[in-house]
């Protein structure tokens, strides 16, 4: 008989680890991680500058842990000014090579936060993400998307192309209506952090009722910290504190969370 894991098995489907604020203690964050019951982290991408040390960075780090390393490649909404279509390109040509540890496109998706934001610069934002699910049409990856602001903007162009292998919406806040149409479309509704804040209701509301084969969770490290921690570095092992408040939201326990949303994962990324 097979002997019964005690221990949460649990995915960060979302954790900048390659960022240099984890450059002095990236093998203490791993390390600390795995302690808490981390056995995958997904790292997407922000921009181009950081995939050639991505790919070969998560190859090395994978080898030497038990922790499973996969990666995303693409280039999020934030640091529009540093994109071109270039990279767009260069993307569809890294992508045909199949690097081992990318399994997915992102991260992408359009951030419509700022009000003072011009039409310009929405375009060219829908563009831009047109352009990664495009990609991720041909390639036949599933993606990681960012939105803020804007689900009905990314929504409208996912039901325009309809990518078949889904992906995750990053820590999703938005309305039950909205969830359901994700849903729908294939995707899965990443938590972190701010599910831990007791204003935070209504995400709250959903993390609760959402069919549990539509969630993973995240930490969006060194970004977003949990109620309780503000202020500080946030890091992959509080993807547990994560867990544990979605299992008490639930009405779950630990173990069932953790097995339920790092299967999403694995099925999702094809691991
Ligand atoms: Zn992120």
């Amino acid at each position: 008989m097979e002997p019964v894991s005690t221990y949460p098995a649990l995915f960060d489907s979302h954790c900048h680890l390659n960022f240099p604020v984890f450059d002095q203690d990236r093998e203490q964050v791993l390390a600390s991680a795995a302690a808490s019951g981390v056995t995958a982290i997904c790292i997407p991408a922000t921009k181009f500058s950081e995939w050639p040390s991505l790919i070969t960075e998560s190859a090395k780090l994978a080898k030497e842990r038990p922790l499973n390393l996969v990666i995303a490649l693409g280039l999020h909404p934030w640091f529009l000014s540093e994109h071109t279509h270039d990279h767009l390109i260069a993307l569809d040509q890294l992508l045909q090579q199949q690097p081992p540890s990318v399994v997915a496109i992102g991260e992408t998706g359009l951030d419509f936060f700022d009000r003072t934001i011009s039409a310009q610069q929405k375009t060219i934002q829908i563009e831009l993400f047109t352009g990664h699910v495009e990609l991720a049409c041909r390639h036949q990856l599933p993606l990681i998307i960012h939105s803020r602001k804007s689900h009905d903007d990314v929504l409208k162009v996912l039901r325009t192309f309809k990518p078949e292998r889904g992906g995750i919406i990053h820590a999703f806040s938005g309305s039950e209506q909205q969830a359901q149409q994700y849903l729908n479309l294939g995707f899965k509704l990443g938590f972190g952090g701010g599910i831990t804040y007791p204003r935070a209701t209504k995400t709250r509301h959903l993390a609760a009722i959402m069919p549990m084969d539509s969630i993973v969770l995240e930490t969006d490290a060194p970004d977003m910290p949990l109620n309780g921690f503000q202020g500080e570095r946030n890091k992959p092992g509080r993807v547990k504190l994560v867990a544990e408040c979605l299992a008490e939201l639930r009405g779950e326990s630990l173990m069932e969370v953790a097995e339920s949303t790092s299967q999403n994962c694995r099925e999702l990324f094809r691991l």
